[in-house]
């Protein structure tokens, strides 16, 4: 429930609504704006309504809120939250990029990739350490061994450090070296998981699903925001359909769609999203077009070597030229690389 105090009211008298939602066990909000100040209220509504708060003289309006989750929608907060990875910017009109290897595999393949990557002028560079396959008998990543390499990027190139856990236990383990935290499609519904992600204090990139809905999408957001981190990047990365021509079916739909109900910044994933690296290029623009705040692409110095994702990593020379016509039309669409 949003409660829209009177323009006169002052923050002591709002505190003290405050105060009456906490002892009722609901979450309090309090957003002071310029002309009055704004206080929600999150949890059992049936609960907030024995408040009877629309007959406090300091109470304009209650508006409730409809969607399911209410934290991250555009009703709680009406204007788009711009979240940082080290100095690249996602959403509030700013496009980001992340690029990189699925996985780290060894420090010359880690190290190759950066300095093309870097080249570029891209500076978020992802890589995965645990990698969760399909088959136990695919590569799983380099685990903690892959820390000093990416602790190598950082030091020659400066690089800000995505890369995704896969159990609670993960984020402790890789805290000092990663800049923003990735969970992956296959951890979208792991709710602890998410609930211990709400407990840091760096940015996730928090993907969706295969098989999720957007709005159970949503949802494994509002656990993470709910949980205490508001840094919050979605990521559109397709999803299982009938159609088999492509690794998955990148739902452009839901970024049109999140826009206009989220505050929180979505990105796309035209790697995973296709699974054909020569699709990566068009449905990258396609993201950009229906409003994406940015992508994470998979790039690979030797694709054809790659452990994972090979099919679907850029080459060096085309990772380039997607950065080039990324940023010949992002003016067009509104947006600043
Ligand atoms: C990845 O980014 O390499 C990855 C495993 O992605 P997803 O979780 O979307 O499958
Ligand atoms: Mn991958």
């Amino acid at each position: 429930m949003i409660i829209v105090l009177r323009p006169e009211v002052e923050m002591q008298q709002a505190e003290i609504i405050l105060k009456k939602i906490e002892d009722k066990g609901l979450k309090p909000l309090c957003m002071p704006g310029i002309e009055r100040i704004v206080l929600g209220a999150i949890g059992d509504e049936r609960i907030l309504q024995s408040l009877n708060l629309e007959a406090d003289p300091a109470v304009e309006e209650l508006r409730p809120i409809l969607s399911k989750y209410k934290l991250v929608s555009k009703e709680f907060h009406s204007h788009e939250k711009i979240v940082k990875i080290g100095s690249t910017k996602f959403g509030g009109g700013h496009l980001g990029i992340i690029a990189g290897p699925c996985g780290i595999e060894t420090l010359v393949q880690a190290l190759d990739s950066a300095e093309y990557i870097n080249e570029t002028g891209v500076t978020c560079f992802r890589a995965g350490i645990f990698k969760p396959r399909t088959s136990p008998y695919s590569f799983q990543g380099l685990g903690l061994e892959g820390l000093s390499i990416l602790n190598e990027i950082k030091k020659q190139y400066n690089m800000s450090i995505v890369s995704e856990v896969i159990e609670t236990k993960d984020i402790e383990l890789i805290y000092e070296h990663v800049d923003a935290y990735q969970i992956g499609a296959r951890n979208m519904q792991n709710y602890r998981l998410l609930e211990a992600m709400g407990k840091t204090n760096k940015p996730v990139v928090l993907k969706r699903g295969m098989s999720a809905t957007v709005e159970e999408f949503l949802l494994a957001a509002e656990y993470i925001y709910n949980a205490g981190n508001d840094q919050i990047i979605l990521c559109e990365r397709g999803i299982r359909t009938f159609e088999t021509t492509t690794r998955n079916t990148l739902d452009l739909n839901s970024v049109a769609y999140i826009k206009e109900k989220s505050q929180l910044p979505i990105i796309v994933d035209p790697s995973h999203g296709t699974g054909v690296r020569n699709l990566v290029n068009p449905l990258t623009k396609a993201a950009i077009a229906v409003g994406a705040d940015g992508i994470i692409v998979e790039t690979h110095p030797n694709p054809e070597v790659a452990l994972s994702d090979g099919k679907q990593s850029l080459y060096p020379q085309q990772f380039k030229q997607l950065i080039r016509e990324i940023s010949q039309i992002s003016t067009i669409f509104g947006k600043t690389l």
